[in-house]
């Protein structure tokens, strides 16, 4: 048995020794038990010094928030950086930002972002299923002032009606996968009524945080809306396992195309072999590895940060070492604009950091993490 699996059946026996197979697969059963304060999380494990500093320090942090599914993987993996606060998490830092990619500069409404012409990114909740400790929405996410609402999607999709060059809806958030079936096959069904948007792309981290969520019910009513395509946002070889190989396998098996997008995070994946691992899993689960990220600059994110340095030495051992359909793109974005790495668009470095080319060939740069 995958060991993955066994932690899990063992976190289960443990604290969840009443509850019937049809309560833990249920999705709704797995939001509604997730743990959201200190104190009930030390219910399930055992707080580091440096998570109990985490937890005392913070007015206004991200909410806590971990599926039992998803907590009893990552209680023992480097993932658990990545859902419970670090004191790193306390630190902000000169280079940080609130809006890391400066979306609120490129929104015409306050939940949709059109940066580029041809695409938007429509913010369809502000909720997740977990909330990761180095969200770049970490301004909108959770169970804070920020809400999105009906009309909210009403103004969305008048504007995309209005605007012809629009070729590409991104559903994200939040994760689009927390809405529940019926009201995301309502924003499915208005934008196939737009005849100029011809791809819908879903944002999710679900089908790995809480596979449970992919049942037949909802790739039958997906199926109905191609093309649809999945940006599935994963991080480590830990997340694809027996479980989440339903929920993609059932994705795929629907026509739903999944491409892989990586945030590249220190003490969690940033090894040659974990990276390798991951690519190639994703290949043999059917998804395209897509993107390798580098942490956006948010607040308090500088205990995540890896160097670019390390990124590029990675990419190149990947290209001699792996297939080339399990070479990802590697993305920094920094504010100023979107930069895939590479040496063209290096354009010189300093004891700073790095000085990039951006997308539209404009100079913007990247801190190396001290
Ligand atoms: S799932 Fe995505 S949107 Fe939600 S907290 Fe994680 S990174 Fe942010």
């Amino acid at each position: 048995m995958n060991h993955c699996i066994s932690t899990i059946q063992t976190f289960r026996q443990q604290f969840f020794p009443q509850i019937t197979n049809e309560q833990w697969n249920s999705w709704k059963w797995q939001l509604q038990n997730r743990p959201k304060t200190p104190e009930k999380l030390q219910q399930y494990l055992e707080l580091t010094p440096s998570e109990l500093t985490a937890f005392g320090g913070h007015q206004e942090r991200l909410p806590l928030g971990i599926t039992p599914y998803y907590l009893a993987l990552i209680t023992q993996s480097s993932l658990r950086k990545t859902m419970i606060p670090q004191e790193g998490e306390l630190l902000i830092s000169p280079e940080e930002r609130i809006d890391p990619l400066c979306e609120e500069k490129d929104s015409p409404l306050p939940n949709l972002v059109h940066r580029y012409s041809d695409r938007v990114l429509f913010l369809t909740t502000q909720n997740c299923a977990v909330y990761c400790r180095y969200c770049t929405r970490a301004r909108l996410v959770g169970q804070g002032e920020h809400r999105v609402s009906r009309s909210d999607w009403q103004q969305n999709l008048d504007y995309i009606h209005q605007h012809s060059e629009i070729r590409e809806v991104i559903l994200s958030g939040g994760d689009a996968l927390f809405l529940d079936d019926g009201s995301l096959e309502f924003l499915l069904q208005e934008l196939r009524k737009i005849p100029h948007v011809q791809i819908i792309r879903l944002g999710s981290k679900i089908p790995v945080v809480l596979p449970q969520r992919v049942t037949e019910d909802l790739v039958q009513m997906l199926r109905k809306y191609h093309p649809v395509y999945l940006s599935l946002h994963v991080l480590h070889p830990d997340e694809l396992n027996e479980v989440s190989k339903v929920a993609i396998s059932r994705l795929v098996d629907a026509g739903v195309v999944i491409a892989s997008q990586t945030v590249f995070l220190k003490g969690v994946n940033d090894r040659f072999e974990i990276i390798r691992e991951l690519m190639e899993k994703l290949l043999f689960f059917r998804i395209r590895p897509y993107a390798l990220y580098q942490c956006d600059l948010i607040h308090g994110s500088r205990h995540f940060r890896t160097s670019i340095q390390q990124g590029i030495e990675i990419i190149e051992k990947l290209r001699l070492h792996s297939s080339g359909y399990a070479v990802p793109h590697y993305i920094a974005d920094p504010p100023g604009g979107k930069v895939t790495l590479s040496p063209q668009t290096i354009i010189s470095r300093d004891e700073q950091g790095y000085h990039l080319k951006n997308w539209e060939g404009k100079p913007v740069f990247y801190p190396d993490p001290i």
